[in-house]
């Protein structure tokens, strides 16, 4: 039986080799004057921002300020400050420069300009009263897709805890997705974020609240990031790269229409408690949760497996689901992930994380039911490596 659905994505996607130069046709239409540059200290050392004033002040544009005050998992405390500053300089343009911590706070920033208050009181889904002003979203890494999605993940600092915003008024009203922009991303950044969008891709695809749109999209996304993520990690293949940055914006479209599930669950929570980095703390986490999650939706974790690229021909279905996960966990491997126990995580914090866990909105569209007590459990196998 079909699934009913709806999808509405609202960003308009500008993508290509050299697409920065559109920058300034794309402010112009959103009418920007004065234009706060919303990004962090990483991105602009690597000269990324730069290229993005040039592009504006060629453009006309003068009234360009810059905001770099974002921290990998931005917290409440950089919007705040991020707010006073934009309210200073008369912000009528967003644009985030950098990877989801860069997007997220810009989206932040926004909430504040169009309805005020503190950025806590819009925790949940459709919680905006209205609008933000106009975001054009530049994003510099390969992973969370967060340039077309209507979420905004902030950390709150008091609960450590990774808030979570959703409102399609937070979709930035442009994506533009420049491949020169992640050739010079180090390798270690493109591991984590691919594997995040792998985990957004799997997870709109099985969660239960996917659709047909989203799940042809999924599939072609772990498709791309399956055959380009080792080339583009230790090749350092131009070529890879764009094709990775192309599979995060599509697994950020999943997601942006569906959910995501366990995985995002568990990596929030680590996220939260240890600051881990948002691809990190997700890849460590996602096999353990795909070999719970299999048995729930056998068919879907076969295709996975088959768009991972595993010889499925003589496996049954069962078999083909279970393989899916020990090749996320091979991936893994080849791609040095660390392990929950690397990353630092303590066990006597493990029934805290896991209640987090069950505390995530996205909980309840997990494909295979998870309170805290299995939540735990798995906690446990991907602190030993076991899946
Ligand atoms: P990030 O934005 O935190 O950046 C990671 C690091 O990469 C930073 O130190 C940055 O300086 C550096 N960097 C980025 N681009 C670079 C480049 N081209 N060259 C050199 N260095 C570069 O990483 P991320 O993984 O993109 O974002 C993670 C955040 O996004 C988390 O807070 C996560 O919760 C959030 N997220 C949001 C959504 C959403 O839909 N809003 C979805 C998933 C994740």
């Amino acid at each position: 039986m079909l699934k009913d659905f709806m999808f509405h994505l609202p960003t308009k996607i500008v993508s290509g080799r050299g697409g920065l130069s559109e920058l300034p046709s794309e402010a112009r239409s959103l009418k920007g004057r004065n234009i706060l540059i919303v990004t962090d200290k990483g991105v602009r050392a690597a000269g990324i921002v730069d290229r993005v004033v040039t592009h504006l002040n060629e453009g006309g544009f003068r009234g360009v300020y810059i905001f770099d005050d974002v921290a990998p998992n931005p917290r409440t405390d950089e919007v705040n400050k991020g707010y006073i500053y934009a309210k200073k300089v008369e912000a009528n343009l967003l644009i985030a420069v950098g990877g989801g911590s860069s997007i997220d706070t810009a989206k932040g920033i926004g909430i504040l300009i169009g309805n005020g208050g503190q950025i806590e009181e819009y925790e949940g889904i459709d919680k905006l009263k209205k609008p933000m002003p106009p975001l054009i979203a530049i994003p510099t890494t390969v992973g969370t897709g967060s340039e077309v999605t209507g979420f905004a993940v902030i950390t709150d600092l008091k609960r450590k805890f990774k808030l979570t915003i959703g409102d399609v008024k937070l979709s930035p009203n442009v994506a533009i997705l420049d491949s020169d922009l992640v050739a010079s991303l180090p390798p270690r950044i493109i591991a984590a974020t691919s594997m995040d969008a792998l985990s957004h891709a799997i997870e709109g695809y099985v969660c239960k609240v996917s659709m047909p749109v989203t799940d042809a999209i999924a599939l072609y996304a772990i498709e791309l990031i399956a055959k380009n993520i080792r080339t583009a990690v230790y090749g350092d293949d131009y070529e890879a790269k764009a094709n990775l940055q192309l599979a995060g914006m599509l697994a950020g479209i999943v997601i942006s229409q569906t959910d995501v599930a366990s995985v995002h669950c568990m990596g929030e929570a680590l996220g939260g408690m240890y600051d881990t980095a948002h691809g990190i703390a997700n890849a460590s986490i996602l096999p353990v949760v795909m070999a719970y999650n299999a048995i729930a939706d056998i068919d879907k974790y076969a295709k996975i497996a088959k768009c991972l690229g595993i010889d499925t021909d003589h496996m049954t279905k069962r078999e083909a689901a279970i393989a899916s996960a020990h090749a996320v966990k091979e991936l893994n491997e080849d791609l040095s992930i660390p392990s929950l126990s690397e990353i630092g995580v303590r066990e006597e914090d493990m029934r805290t994380l896991a209640e987090k866990a069950e505390a995530n909105m996205s909980n309840s569209v997990n494909p295979r039911a998870v309170t805290s007590v299995e939540y735990l459990t798995l906690f446990k196998k991907a602190y030993e490596g076991i899946i």
